[in-house]
């Protein structure tokens, strides 16, 4: 018998799609039969003409609480991770105040999670000049993996890595298999440049203060490294599609190297920051129409890994501000899914199994979670997206989860919508928040 029965759906696989029962006991994926084969469930849910997807590993967000809850907390952003598909997310150390950048910081951090979050998380530690020395503390905690920045962070609390700090740490990571990821832009070029445009009100010249050369430079370097020591590298946002051949090369070289794109690197370009402005403020910035149809074709073809959201909300971003002075960073963790489905399906860039593959399978094996999550398939955790092809999602304030309702994204219209998702087989719904954390 199973507590609950999922049918008539269409599942995504990373192999394919299929119509096919779901039974889930205990939480788990207990069951997949053809239609109508299923055994007996306590509930049945019936969901004709839906597509179901694995739920989605957010592996980069920032969650802003504890200290700076003003901009997101984990009530609200984890809501709106659930209510985009989304039932797994890592947090990253930074804008959280204090940096998480020790075990008694991380320790805070956890204790403020506890009992707010509607999806299962885990958490990074940061690798910050020289804290070489609180990582095996991060670590003991559960810690998903180093998270380093090559060029100005920010924050003032979480200071740039120095590259042989970033080697130490790629050694231990590779001696104890966690990965680092990495924020790869060369802070000595984004200055000279930045100082050059400054005071600018072009929003064209935001890509020309923190140019492609940048990141591809930084993804060069980690490349190096990642090859050198045999760490786990990961590369955070990359923005630019030219960076793309310098990790297949290291690939090829035997680097374990993996990378993330997000969606507002697939949805919008360069030409939007005349609209939108500070709202589609991020770094690196976004690039013009050709990269972004590159971008959805590395997605495709299987070299860009990872969608994350780097939801990274802000209560002071003014439409006001200028290139230089805004925040950087964009709110957009709901929308994640959408974005796949509605600008890239249904536009003929990438097929459903690559959404479950970029949105799930794979972040899951980035966080070593894959035995329990990532796939719907038999004895994996009952996590799900269920998404309505026919309906269409306006993107409206009173749609919005976050705490602070300002978004790139707001008033988007999107070709269908997420009617339902489930954390270990049970419906999210306020105002239970049921979310555990997941120790590396
Ligand atoms: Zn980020």
């Amino acid at each position: 018998m199973y507590d609950l029965a999922i049918k008539r759906g269409c599942v995504i696989t990373p192999d394919g799609k299929q119509q096919l029962d779901i039974g889930i006991r205990n939480g788990r994926i207990a069951g997949l039969s053809l239609p109508g084969m299923l055994g007996e469930a306590k509930d049945t849910l019936e969901v004709p003409g839906r597509y179901i997807f694995p739920g989605g590993i957010d592996v980069h967000v920032h969650m802003d609480d504890l200290g700076a809850e003003e901009m997101e907390d984990w009530r609200h952003g984890s809501l709106a991770a659930a209510a985009g598909g989304i039932t797994t997310v890592a947090d990253m150390p930074i804008d959280n105040v204090p940096a998480t950048v020790n075990g008694d910081t991380l320790r805070m951090k956890l204790e403020r999670i506890k009992g707010n979050s509607y999806t299962d998380y885990m958490a990074w530690g940061g690798l910050a000049t020289d804290n070489l020395a609180s990582i095996p503390d991060m670590l003991k905690e559960g810690a998903a993996g180093l998270k380093a920045f090559l060029c100005d962070s920010g924050a003032k609390d979480f200071a740039q890595v120095t590259d042989p700090i970033l080697l130490e740490a790629m050694r231990m990571a590779a001696a104890e298999d966690f990965p680092i990821i990495i924020h790869a832009e060369n802070e000595a070029i984004n200055q000279y440049y930045t100082k050059k445009y400054k005071g600018s009100s072009r929003w064209e010249d935001l890509g020309r203060m923190r140019p492609e050369v940048s990141e591809m430079e930084a993804v060069a370097k980690c490349a190096l490294f990642a090859r050198l020591t045999g760490a786990r590298v990961h590369i955070a946002h990359i923005s630019s599609a030219k960076s793309i051949p310098i990790i297949q090369e290291a690939r090829r070289q035997g680097a374990r190297l993996t990378c993330e794109t997000c969606p507002h690197y697939l949805m919008f370009s360069q030409e939007d920051y005349i609209e939108k402005g500070a709202l589609l403020k991020c770094a690196p910035p976004i690039r013009d129409e050709e990269n972004k149809a590159a971008l959805w074709k590395e997605l495709e073809d299987g070299n860009i890994d990872i969608i994350s959201s780097d939801h990274s909300p802000s209560a002071y971003k003014s439409e006001a501000d200028g290139p230089d002075d805004a925040w950087a960073g964009i709110s957009g963790i709901q929308c994640t899914l959408l974005v796949l489905y509605s600008e890239g399906y249904c536009k003929g860039r990438i097929s459903l199994e690559r959404i479950a593959q970029i949105f799930s399978y794979k972040p899951a094996g980035l966080m070593g979670i894959d035995k329990r999550k990532g796939s719907i398939a038999l004895g994996k955790e009952a996590d799900l997206a269920i998404l309505d092809p026919t309906k269409k999602t306006v993107f409206g304030e009173a749609q919005m989860k976050t705490k602070v309702k300002s978004s790139v994204y707001k008033n988007s219209c999107f070709q269908g919508a997420v009617e339902r998702t489930y954390l270990r087989g049970v419906m999210v719904k306020e105002p239970a928040p049921q979310g555990c954390y997941i120790c590396r």
